[in-house]
């Protein structure tokens, strides 16, 4: 099998571990970091589509070309729909640049206050985008249907985990074991997606 490498433009080391248990042995998959890439990335496109591809066009001018190397992004967030879709590509710094989770958790918990649960619907949603070797370019979507919690539930994984009951399970996130959430996530049906664009256009 033919061994491809995939960096992925993140400094987090769970989303490349996530990546790696998808996409398996046939794929070489590291961070940026590991690649010995240090590029400051300036998210300030106003999709997740715009975002993600940033991701990618900030590390490629550090990559030595060769044919077997793809470019790999993820961009996500949570979108309210009683909120007009906030935090949405906002996510990370809703409560501002240095916000923590529990920040975030707390403002959303506050700004939703008054809302009954039937009108807390929410969608996760994440973005990939892929540069290949021969220069095209690519992205694709994925999104899980769920509710915002009236208070947080679950001690597992990380960020809006605890807030967000997904559809499926009436389970939040953070009551999921972690391969469970990875299973079924938003980021899992967006990574499931390039799996098969990348096995399709090298005939893998
Ligand atoms: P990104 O790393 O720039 O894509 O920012 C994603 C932000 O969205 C994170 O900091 C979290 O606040 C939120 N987020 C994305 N995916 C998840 C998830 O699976 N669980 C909880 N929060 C998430």
């Amino acid at each position: 099998m033919e061994n491809f490498k995939i960096i992925v433009a993140t400094g987090n080391k769970g989303k490349s571990v996530e990546i790696n248990d998808l996409f398996g042995e046939k794929f070489q998959v590291i961070t940026m970091n590991e690649a010995g890439i240090n590029a400051d990335i300036i998210e300030d496109g106003k999709t997740f589509e715009e975002n993600a591809l940033i991701k990618v066009h900030t590390i490629k001018p550090f990559i030595t070309h060769d044919d077997r190397t793809i470019l790999l992004a993820d961009d996500s967030g949570l979108c309210v729909d009683a909120l007009n879709g906030a935090p949405g590509i906002f996510s990370a710094r809703y409560a501002g640049l240095e916000a923590t989770y529990e920040d975030n958790n707390r403002k959303l918990l506050k700004a939703m206050k008054d809302i009954p649960l039937s009108k807390r619907t929410a969608q996760f949603v994440s973005c990939i985008a892929l540069i290949f070797p021969d220069g095209e370019e690519w992205t694709c979507r994925g999104t899980v249907q769920g509710r915002i919690a009236l208070r947080e539930v679950g001690n597992n994984g990380f960020g809006y985990d605890p807030l967000f009951i997904e559809d499926q399970t009436g389970l939040t996130y953070a009551q999921m074991d972690i391969k469970e959430k990875d299973r079924i996530s938003h980021r899992a049906i967006a990574l499931k997606k390039a799996y098969l664009k990348i096995k399709t256009k090298y005939n893998l």
